[in-house]
């Protein structure tokens, strides 16, 4: 048996794997489940397909299909309070296309996922402590694509070719800034709500096809927090970025036109440099190549140093995919 060294924690990286349920076509067309859930033990991903020797992988959490978004949350929690004790936070959901990172960091109305509920945590945890904090809650929500940031909060940027283009700046030592993003102030979950309503909508209207165009580009929510202690004055400022990243899947298969060349490089540059970053963060190498993907650059800040990271990594149980889900699988144990 293959058994991955993952057992021990390196530093602030936290790495969950989430594998969805077998939809009702694979189920109607006899697709086997390559994920064994039965004899895992906590935290162990189980991989056995035919013929191949079974392979185990350790994470510290694992969510088989039966989990539900609030047994994923109850995990996801304690980062709410960290961004308010003054730790930048970046939480990731990496993995195949159709694997559940938009369910899991979206979800549905009916089903809410991390970011809506990280930020119902965030205003719970402001309650709590406002005899002795105050804190300023602003969202912002971004698009990388093919390089290129766009603010999914300026009306109009939905129109892609006159969408204006933001770029990262260093300011001063250690802190990095977009400027022209639009920070919108929030007090309360409809606030939030409306938000990411917005970001949601001008996503989905800038493409032919949303699906495809959400495949392609990372969806980014910044929250940031501005605390106030009011007995002795002190001041915390920190970030809390919520990550849906554009599909890990390679396109070897598919057609291959021009412009889509230059986006599956863009993809597999961006997500490269990610692990590239977090695999040397991990190991404390003394060099970090933050400067390798747009991806990176923005969450420079919040990457390393006391800063905590929390990386979903979504898998599909289908035979049929073994390939790609080995592939994040292996992604992951680079990244711990
Ligand atoms: P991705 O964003 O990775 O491409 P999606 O989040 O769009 O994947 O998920 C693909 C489909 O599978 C969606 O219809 C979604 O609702 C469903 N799905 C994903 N994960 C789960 C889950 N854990 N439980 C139920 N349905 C899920
Ligand atoms: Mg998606």
């Amino acid at each position: 048996e293959l058994y991955n060294k993952m057992l021990e924690l390196k530093g602030n990286i936290r790495v969950f794997c989430r594998c969805r349920p077998l939809n009702t076509e694979e189920i109607a067309s006899g697709a086997s489940m390559v994920v064994d859930f039965e004899s895992a033990k906590d935290g162990e991903l189980i991989v056995k397909s035919n013929g191949a020797p079974r392979r185990i992988f350790k994470f510290d959490a694992v969510f088989g299909p039966q989990a539900n978004q609030g047994d994923v949350f109850e995990d996801t929690a304690p980062f709410a309070a960290s961004v308010l004790d003054g730790y930048n936070v970046c939480i990731f959901a990496y993995g195949q296309t159709g694997t559940g990172k938009t369910f899991t960091m979206e979800g549905t109305e009916g089903a809410r996922g991390v970011n809506y509920r990280i930020l119902e945590e965030l205003f719970r945890l402001t309650k709590e402590r406002q005899k002795l904090h105050r804190y300023k809650v602003s969202v912002s929500v971004l698009e990388v694509y093919n390089e290129q940031i766009r603010d999914l909060l300026v009306s109009g940027s939905q129109s892609g070719n006159s969408a204006k283009r933001l770029e990262v700046r260093q300011i001063s030592e250690g802190i990095h800034h977009v400027p022209g993003m639009v920070e919108a102030p929030v007090d309360n979950m409809n606030e939030v709500w409306e938000v990411l309503q917005t970001g949601s909508n001008a996503r989905a209207v800038g493409s032919t096809n949303c699906n495809e165009h959400s495949s392609r580009s990372h969806c980014i929510h910044c929250v940031m927090v501005k605390g106030e202690n009011l007995l002795n004055g002190e001041c915390t400022s920190s970030k809390l970025w919520l990550v849906d990243l554009a599909g890990s899947e390679r396109i070897a298969k598919v057609e291959v036109q021009v412009e889509r060349l230059k986006e599956t490089q863009n993809i597999n540059r961006s997500l490269s440099a990610l692990g590239d970053v977090i695999s040397a963060l991990a190991t404390k190498s003394p060099h970090v190549p933050f400067r390798n993907s747009k991806l990176t650059h923005l969450l420079q800040d919040s990457l390393g140093g006391d800063s905590k990271t929390l990386m979903f990594v979504q898998i599909s149980p289908n035979e049929n995919d073994l390939n790609e889900t080995l592939c994040s699988l292996n992604f992951a144990s680079r990244v711990r």
